[in-house]
């Protein structure tokens, strides 16, 4: 294709409105169009699960289901099952005050301090004060900065990095990593671990020469240390240099510079303790609960298969002003995320899908309880919340039908040029979940002309996969990414409305499949996995092996020590180790676990065709149980 036409695609995209966005002739067609435009509006502010906007939208969406004729799900008679989705763990306060006799030195967070993100819980720490250098003992290298120091019960300073670190041609430090990366010496987890090993009050933490550059002195954000690492067992704090320099000077010691430039010269430790100086630490961890609910309402079924039930589910909730969980970077921060296809699309399809049903008379077959999810984009918090205190019996839930990202059945976004296949497409998840499913979905997906993506394995990024872990056979459809994904571009105006109806009327008939079929599909595990969008080519895999996998679902919203599991992957190495739903992992082959981040690097560093032992706690008694990893 040649490159003009691609440039004058490009242009074309970002003209504007995609298609006319007045009321369409088809009156289904426009009531989903007026939905979608209410749910995706600016009344409704990217239903952040902490906006008001998001009350907005789950009162319409209510108002739908009671005008469709569903019964309010819930025993007080309202549409509306509460729950608290919790947020990442944040500091709401810290304070670090240096004392020395009389002489108070405090510090005030944001400005000349910040707690780091290892620090996963509320921890209080005091003692006196103690500078070690960079932090590193490295025998190796005949260098440690805790030689002859007493560090036990101390609050520890140290600077960030390791000694000449980039210098040019030096990588005396640099004992693991390629040149220009950081080493193992300089890793903030190293340090912390130093510290904790030497039983350290607490640790203080400065940017060296090289990471403070001009007149800046960078204090990280909490949620840059959040994930990936384990938590500390002290608090850990970043200070400004500043602050530090002068309490040294005051103390009757050098500057931290002029320490800093010793170290880096003789390449000899410079550590001491402040003697009368002391510092009391408090780090307060809080992890916002926000009152949020699932809007659920019931159309019951009548005959023989009337006890069962199959749910059609979406999520309603959406990234808010995209203070967390945007795509868009610092720009859209602030800025309202519609989430027009994500997925006020999917929510719209609910709606439709219960006036569809609502209105046939005499309905004979399976109960069908219609639900939008809140607290998905933080987690599938909703659905795992329903899954947990579920208002119909799970074991008698025939099946799950899931919508998200239904909006964008087009190709392309724009095709005015008709370079691209004129068939729109549609993506189907878990048609090997369920015995009946592949054809049911190709059956369905064919006689609405669309072109299908099927794949066999529940994807795990929505609502469907906390049905599919407890033992019920799902079907999710999808029609793809896009550049608009969890950004405030992702607007009603985008959405592809007429093909939006004719996804709600696949699912109309697999609905009607499953909700008279005479046995209840019989559920399947799906081990291999599920692409994050097979309409686009596959990514290239990464290189080498990939680490081992237990195959389980934790429960992020869990506060308790430990990992709880919310699910454990049929066939996977954890099942097979005889773990089981509401499991507390406390230990991966000897190293404990006390969170999901520390669970991730015990598990990084865990090697596949080996045995390792898992330890459990379950109905509050240790159980050790041994996984191979395969
Ligand atoms: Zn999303």
């Amino acid at each position: 294709m040649s490159r003009t036409l691609l440039a004058l695609a490009a242009l074309v995209a970002l003209s504007g409105p995609v298609q006319a966005q007045k009321p369409f002739d088809d009156p289904v067609v426009e009531r989903m169009r007026k939905d979608i435009f209410f749910l995706a509006g600016p009344e409704c502010e990217g239903r952040g699960v902490e906006t008001k906007g998001i009350q907005k939208a789950a009162d319409h969406i209510a108002a739908a289901f009671q005008k469709a004729g569903l019964k309010p799900a819930m025993k007080d008679g309202t549409y509306f099952q509460p729950f608290d989705t919790l947020l990442d763990p944040a500091p709401t306060a810290g304070t670090l005050v240096f004392l020395e006799g009389d002489k108070k030195t405090p510090t005030k967070l944001g400005t000349d301090l910040a707690v780091m993100g290892f620090t996963r819980a509320t921890m209080k720490a005091s003692g006196g004060l103690v500078f070690a250098g960079y932090g590193i003992t490295a025998p190796k290298l005949k260098y440690d900065d805790d030689e002859g120091l007493y560090v036990e019960g101390q609050v520890v300073v140290i600077l960030r990095r390791t000694p000449r670190y980039g210098a040019k041609g030096d990588k005396r430090f640099d004992t693991t990593l390629p040149d220009g990366q950081d080493s193992s010496h300089a890793a903030f987890t190293a340090k912390i671990a130093l510290a904790q090993t030497n039983k350290a009050a607490a640790l203080i933490i400065v940017n060296d020469s090289t990471a403070a550059t001009g007149n800046l002195d960078p204090l990280p954000v909490f949620r840059e240390h959040l994930f990936g690492a384990p938590a500390s067992k002290i608090p850990v704090f970043m200070v400004k240099r500043e602050t530090v320099s002068d309490l040294f000077k005051g103390a009757g010691h050098k500057t931290l510079k002029e320490l800093e430039a010793a170290i880096n010269n003789q390449l000899k430790p410079q550590s001491f303790e402040l003697k009368g100086v002391t510092a009391d630490a408090v780090a307060t961890i809080k992890r916002p609960a926000i009152p949020s609910k699932n809007v659920v309402g019931v159309l019951e079924g009548a005959g023989p298969l009337k006890d069962e039930t199959v749910v059609i589910g979406a999520h309603y909730d959406h990234v808010g002003y995209g203070t967390r969980n945007s795509a868009g970077g610092a720009t859209a921060s602030g800025k309202v995320h519609y989430g027009a296809d994500d997925n006020a699309s999917g929510t719209t399809g609910v709606i439709e899908l219960a006036r569809r049903f609502g209105a046939m008379k005499d309905r004979q077959g399976r109960r069908i309880v219609f639900i939008t999810f809140s607290g998905e984009e933080d987690g599938l918090q909703g659905s795992q919340f329903y899954c947990k205190e579920p208002l119909f019996p799970l074991n008698k839930t025939a099946a799950m039908i899931n919508m998200d990202m239904i909006g964008r059945t087009k190709p392309v976004h724009v095709d005015w040029l008709g370079l691209f296949p004129k068939k729109d497409k549609l993506v189907v998840y878990g048609t090997g979940t369920g015995d009946g499913f592949e054809k049911l979905t190709e059956e369905t997906a064919k006689k609405a002309d669309f072109r299908l993506f099927k794949v066999a394995a529940s994807a795990g990024n929505s609502d469907n996969h906390s049905f599919y872990l407890k033992k019920i056979p799902v079907l999710f459809l999808f029609t793809g990414l896009h550049g608009e994904y969890h950004r405030p571009t992702d607007t009603p105006e985008t959405i592809d409305v007429p093909g939006m109806k004719r996804v709600a009327d696949v699912v109309e008939q697999m609905a009607l499949n499953l909700t008279t079929r005479e046995t209840a599909p019989k559920y399947a595990v799906v081990t291999s996995g599920a692409p994050a969008d097979p309409t686009r080519p596959a990514p290239p895999q990464p290189k080498g092996p990939t680490g081992p996998r237990l195959g389980i679902l934790p429960n992020y919203a869990f506060e308790g020590t430990g990992v709880l599991l919310e699910g454990v992957v049929m066939g996977g190495a954890a099942e097979k180790a005889g773990l089981k739903d509401g499991d507390i992992i406390i230990e991966i082959a000897g190293v404990a676990t006390p969170d999901l981040g520390t669970y991730m690097s015990a598990m990084g560093g865990q090697k596949l065709g080996t045995s390792i032992n898992i330890v459990v706690e379950r109905k509050g008694k240790k159980l050790t149980l041994k996984a191979d990893l395969k």
